[in-house]
């Protein structure tokens, strides 16, 4: 009986291998087949005999061999059964993919044990290479593999579609110029480190695109090893990055120019390498930019380093016209003039442009306004192409932020040379001013109050005597400032200081070289310079005017005396009754005197009377004599508060018996509450005396009708004092009034021609004013006007005639 042990050990199972379908054979772990089954024999047409031994390895593809092998041995070593994928040659010579399962025979547990081999046909998606491929051209980028020699085995599908190209044709890559020449050198260096080093290739390239673009493209190669570390192939992948890269060659671009902007370099330059950085961001254009003149009608070229010169000399100086050429249209129209292909462009049918262009060898031109900060265009950036292709909209982007940048060059520019305009004008202004200061002895100074500085023009500091360096403060100011105005000086400080808006003082310096100098300073607070008091003005040096005034002052009081003298003369006859009748009046008074005194009894109560008339009339005497000699005394002028009516009732007093012998009916009209003026008492009275004496001269002739004299006061405007004396003599020119103020004029015999000038000199000098004007009816009216004294003014006598020698 056989036992089901027995009749399982009794299956033939060298029959049985031989019935698989499938392919076996057996080796020992050096490779050495022992046995090939019969449908491998079948496939393959090899016999037993040539099949044993290593001849089975030649029905495997050479391609695939070494990796096969290599394989095998790293599970051999491991000991675990695994897959190998491989080509087997038909019998037909056909190679078909098979995948091969090893797995060490149950009996052998040493690495010298028999490998039994099951190879299954598989269809070829189904590989590990088919599934790599179909894995690749799902990619949204290129992809492939190069077998072990460097050579493209595989492209993905977005390969062959981005490059319009097959298997075939992208294998050419070396003759085919799809690698922009710049770089094809660094690709063969790449590739030849990959392929011997297995280095990873890792570049930015540019490849040419159907439609004559290069774009950057990152290439990526990596060797892929077997489990030994063998390489069995290269896999490529490819990344689009020409808009990454663009983008980081325009920005590096625009950095570079505004760079160069801020540094302020020359126009030209920036304008130069802004053209060039076009032509490199626009593959295959020439970039040209025009700048408008200052007129705002012609061009001016900017740049153009690559536009043939002939071309740029045309464009220099050509006029802005709107119509006729895409630069002028661009700048008129303020907006992008596009012209693809300028021969079937209508717009410049007619015009020079297409032939132009043609002789230039340009097809296509798209002109980009430039445009300034205040909105008008500045130039014009123009780009052609020998190619009748215009900018893509890429390119149409990339251009239009390099005409920024150039509005930006040209406003830059255009403010800079403005500014040095200006500074070279400020330059000239300063020395006109500095000479203007030097030739009107006026200098100008700023003073912060509080952080006690100052800046000086020159011209001050040489009045002040301080030389040209030193710091100036308050306190070197005051040391220099005439001990007699120190005091006002320090006033005018301390109301500037307690925040008073205006300053205005005529003071004397006292130089450290010892010069005396007069010095007219004005100064107003600038509120908006600081937040705190800053105060602007100027100060002249008026040492010649106040030394001329003296000279003048003292000249007019010789004047004054001389003319005075005259009048005493023409007054002696009044003057000699005014004196005579007290006298008269003591003399009889006195013998009257001595007859009561010698009278039994004596008349002491008449004597007493008698005496006190006498001492009366004396006094009347004695007081004539003193105005006189007051009015007559030769003195140099002082300033004191003076009431004009008292000083006119004084002159009219003086002048009554002048006025009597004239015949002249007086009447006066004295305002009321007159504020008192600031002059020299004297000098007033002699102007009012002169008046009066010439209005009674006027009328010495007047028979016909009453020879009234008015002498009246009022108060004017901001405190003045008008005194007007009006008579009814013969009258006076209207036309010609201002000739009798000239010196010397004189219509009268013995007349010196002098009074109506000295008193118009001395009422100016109080600043007032002194003018004539003919009546209405017969005669004239003098009148003068003198400002109110200052409150500073001191009160000075009010009589005037104890004060005078
Ligand atoms: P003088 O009295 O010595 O002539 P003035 O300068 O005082 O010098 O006067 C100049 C001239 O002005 C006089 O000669 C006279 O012709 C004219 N004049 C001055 N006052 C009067 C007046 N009140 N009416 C008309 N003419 C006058």
């Amino acid at each position: 009986m056989r036992t089901k042990k027995n009749a399982t050990a009794e299956i033939d199972f060298g029959g049985l291998v031989n019935a698989l379908p499938g392919m076996v054979w057996i080796t020992q772990s050096d490779g050495h087949g022992s046995f090939v089954n019969r449908s491998w024999r079948e496939y393959t047409g090899l016999s037993l005999d040539e099949a044993l031994a290593h001849g089975w390895q030649t029905a495997l593809h050479p391609d695939d061999l070494g990796a096969f092998l290599n394989s095998w041995n790293a599970i051999r070593q491991s000991g675990v059964a695994q897959e190998i994928d491989g080509r087997l040659r038909r019998f037909d010579g056909e190679y078909r993919w098979f995948v091969f399962h090893a797995s060490p025979l149950p009996d052998s547990g040493s690495v010298d044990a028999h490998w039994c081999w099951l190879g299954v046909c598989v269809d070829e998606r189904s590989t590990l290479d088919g599934r790599l491929r179909r894995f690749f051209d799902m990619l949204p980028w290129q992809a492939g593999f190069l077998n072990t020699a460097g050579i493209s085995e595989f492209s993905n599908r977005q390969s062959l579609n981005d490059f319009h190209m097959t298997q075939e044709q992208l294998e050419q890559w070396r003759t085919s110029g799809i690698i922009h020449v710049d770089d094809f050198e660094k690709n063969v260096i790449a590739s030849t480190a990959l392929l011997s080093t297995g280095k990873m290739y890792d570049e930015q390239i540019r490849m040419l695109y159907p439609g004559g673009e290069y774009r950057w493209t990152r290439a990526r190669c990596v060797p892929v090893r077997d489990a030994h570390g063998n390489i069995v192939r290269y896999v490529t992948f490819q990344i689009d990055v020409d808009d990454l890269k663009r983008a980081e060659t325009l920005l590096a671009a625009e950095v570079n120019l505004l760079e160069m902007v801020a540094r302020g370099e020359p126009l030209g330059r920036v304008l130069d390498a802004l053209s060039r950085h076009v032509e490199v961001l626009c593959h295959g254009c020439f970039c040209s930019i025009l700048m408008v003149a200052p007129d705002a009608k012609h061009f001016r070229v900017g740049a153009g380093a690559n536009i043939p010169q002939a071309f740029n000399e045309f464009l220099e100086g050509r006029t802005i016209d709107g119509g006729n050429d895409p630069c002028s249209l661009a700048v008129v129209a303020k907006s992008s003039v596009f012209t693809a292909d300028v021969l079937e462009d209508s717009r410049w049918r007619g015009s020079e442009w297409p032939s132009l262009l043609k002789v230039y060898g340009y097809a296509s031109c798209c002109a980009l306004p430039i445009m300034s900060g205040s909105g008008e265009a500045s130039g014009v950036i123009t780009v052609y192409r020998p190619k009748a292709i215009g900018l893509t909209p890429a390119e149409q982007d990339l251009v239009d932020r390099f005409t920024k940048i150039a509005g930006i060059a040209i406003d830059r520019a255009r403010a800079d040379s403005a500014l040095q305009m200006r500074e070279r004008e400020l330059r000239e202004a300063l020395s006109q001013l500095a000479e203007g200061q030097r030739l009107s002895k006026t200098g100008s100074f700023t003073w912060d109050v509080l952080a006690d500085r100052h800046n000086w023009s020159e011209e001050v500091r040489r009045i002040f005597g301080f030389n040209q360096e030193s710091t100036v403060t308050m306190a070197m100011v005051q040391a220099t400032v005439h001990p007699e105005d120190i005091d006002s000086f320090e006033s005018m400080i301390g109301d500037a200081v307690r925040g008073a808006p205006d300053f205005d003082l005529v003071f004397r310096i006292l130089t450290t070289q010892g010069e005396l100098r007069h010095a007219h300073v004005v100064g107003h607070r600038a509120d908006l310079i600081t937040d705190r008091p800053v105060f602007i003005g100027a100060l002249q040096d008026v040492t010649e005017r106040e030394l001329a005034e003296e000279r003048l002052n003292r000249a007019r009081a010789e004047l004054t005396h001389v003319a005075r003298v005259a009048t005493l003369s023409t007054m002696t006859a009044s003057i000699a009754h005014e004196v005579s009748q007290p006298i008269a009046g003591i003399l009889t008074n006195a013998s009257t005197l001595v007859r009561m005194l010698a009278a039994e009894p004596p008349n002491l109560v008449g004597a007493a009377e008698t005496a006190r008339r006498t001492i009366r009339d004396a006094n009347r005497a004695s007081e004539v004599v003193k105005r006189l000699r007051a009015m007559f005394t030769k003195k140099l002028p002082t300033l004191e508060r003076v009431d004009v009516n008292d000083a006119t009732r004084e002159v009219v007093a003086l002048s009554s018996g002048e006025l009597q012998r004239a015949h002249a009916v007086v009447q006066t009209h004295f305002a009321e509450g007159l504020p008192a003026v600031s002059c020299d008492r004297v000098q007033l009275q002699q102007v009012i005396l002169n008046l009066l004496l010439n209005a009674a001269d006027a009328m010495s002739g007047v028979v016909d009708r009453p020879r009234t004299l008015l002498i009246q006061t009022e108060s004017g405007a901001k405190d003045s004092v008008r005194l007007l004396v009006r008579d009814s003599g013969v009258g006076v020119d209207p036309n010609a009034v201002e000739k009798l103020f000239d010196a010397f004029y004189t219509t009268k015999a013995h007349g010196m021609g002098v009074g109506l000038a000295i008193s118009r000199s001395i009422i100016e000098s109080h600043k007032g004013r002194l003018w004539a004007v003919a009546n209405e009816g017969p005669g004239a009216t003098f009148s003068f006007s003198i400002p109110g004294a200052p409150p500073e003014v001191l009160a000075g006598p009010v009589d005037g005639l104890d004060s005078h020698d």
